[in-house]
């Protein structure tokens, strides 16, 4: 196997947007949690088979067209929050993992949040059992909006770590932004953006705040007590942030995802089917409607003709590893049609689309056989642009992606109608 996906389900306070499947006071938990990751991680990797080949080269700069061959292996921690973990339970996982997918030539991911990383030296340790890359969920600069997502640090202690783990020695470096947040202006975004831009993580992912239903500041926008921009608002907060971001020398290489590139080949602004170098792996496995294993309460996986999702509950995770059965919760046949429509409605989420070699790669078919129609009539109404390695969505059609995505979803019998 060559993508993992491990879930750290726990975190010191819930954040006020957050619907994770995440626990707060629950850390006397961790230790029973991480025995039972261990054991699970195991059983899957021996359900699976031997581990993928160690010697596995990568090339940093990926030539076009982009297809799963060319990414890394990956490891990915996320959460939650990871860094609950200490140095020792953390190395166990990782051992764990690495009988799935050997760490030594993945790409290791971890999410962290800035108040939990406690000083340098965890950041050190971190770095020190190959951990290659790091994700802060940052979310805002603005030290009264973080109090009212209930973030547990201020913007000056999520700069501070983020410093550290440069020192630490980690060269990728991932920092989250959330825009649309309550009260928050466009002067306001702008200036956080001037500022992410001078920090100069190699890697940033903005996202669009969702209000989602059963979190607290759901609650608290229904009853009016907080107020968030609207959809132009925040639609005008996206288009300011890919010009000030591609002015910083930012390749956005999917909707909510930039990098920076600095091998040979620089990408630049019009080079749409590069990869930048600094592009999360992992992430770009999920776009190409890859298989990756996931292990963790409430992890979900995915293995063509598959899916599952684990055990959402801490303690009946622990209890199911514990009887000795695989924690799975629920598994999901997926049809043909599934594959084809995933494959496009992830793909397209890059800005480099949907490349002929990767669709015959993933789906074993000729995509202009399959979606020739769809293809025609996106391509007149000027939301794809089609050339000869594949078919992308242009500006206008990134705005309207999912009138876009809609268009490629079939039922299970028409998959093959065209
Ligand atoms: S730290 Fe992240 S996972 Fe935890 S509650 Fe906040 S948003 Fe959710």
């Amino acid at each position: 196997m060559k993508h993992l996906y491990i879930h750290i389900p726990f975190c010191q306070r819930r954040c006020s947007y957050c619907d994770f499947n995440t626990y707060a006071n629950m850390d006397d938990r961790i230790e029973a949690y991480v025995d039972a990751l261990c054991t699970e991680l195991v059983a899957r990797g021996q359900a699976l088979g031997p581990a993928a080949s160690s010697t596995f080269i990568h090339s940093q700069v990926i030539t076009p067209p982009l297809t799963r061959a060319a990414l890394r292996p990956t490891i990915f921690l996320g959460g939650g929050t990871p860094t609950m973990l200490s140095l020792p339970q953390m190395e166990r996982v990782l051992a764990a993992a690495d009988t799935l997918v050997p760490a030594a030539a993945a790409e290791v991911t971890t999410e962290a949040n800035p108040g939990t990383v406690i000083d340098e030296a965890y950041l050190r340790g971190l770095r020190s059992l190959g951990i290659n890359r790091i994700s802060f969920g940052v979310q805002s600069l603005h030290d009264p909006t973080l109090r009212v997502l209930g973030r547990i640090h201020t913007a000056a202690e999520a700069i501070a770590t983020y410093h550290q783990a440069r020192r630490a020695g980690f060269e990728r470096v991932n920092l989250d932004f959330i825009f649309g947040l309550p009260g928050q202006t466009t002067a306001q975004w702008a200036w956080t953006l001037d500022r992410l831009a001078e920090i100069e993580p190699e890697h940033v992912s903005l996202y669009s705040l969702i209000v989602e239903e059963g979190t607290p500041l759901h609650q608290q926008v229904t009853r009016g007590s907080i107020t968030v921009p609207d959809d132009d608002e925040s639609a005008a907060m996206y288009e300011l942030a890919m010009e000030r971001l591609a002015a910083a020398g930012y390749t956005q290489y999917e909707i909510s995802n930039w990098a920076k590139h600095t091998g040979a080949g620089q990408p630049g602004g019009n080079h749409a089917w590069a990869l930048p170098t600094g592009a999360c792996h992992h992430n770009v496995a999920y776009w190409l409607n890859a298989d990756y294993v996931a292990a963790g309460a409430g992890a979900h996986g995915h293995i063509y003709p598959q899916r599952w999702h684990d055990i959402l509950g801490i303690n009946d995770y622990i209890r199911t590893v514990r009887a000795g059965q695989l924690p799975t919760a629920e598994t999901v046949a997926l049809a043909e049609s599934d594959l084809l429509g995933e494959t496009m409605m992830m793909g397209l989420r890059l800005n480099s689309g949907v490349s002929f070699a990767h669709f015959a790669d993933r789906c074993g078919d000729d995509l202009l056989a399959v979606y020739g129609d769809e293809i025609r009539d996106l391509t007149e109404l000027g939301l794809i642009i089609q050339d000869p390695i594949g078919i992308r969505l242009s500006e206008r059609g990134r705005m309207l992606g999912n009138e876009v995505f809609v268009r490629f979803l079939r039922e299970p019998a028409d998959a093959h109608a065209s």
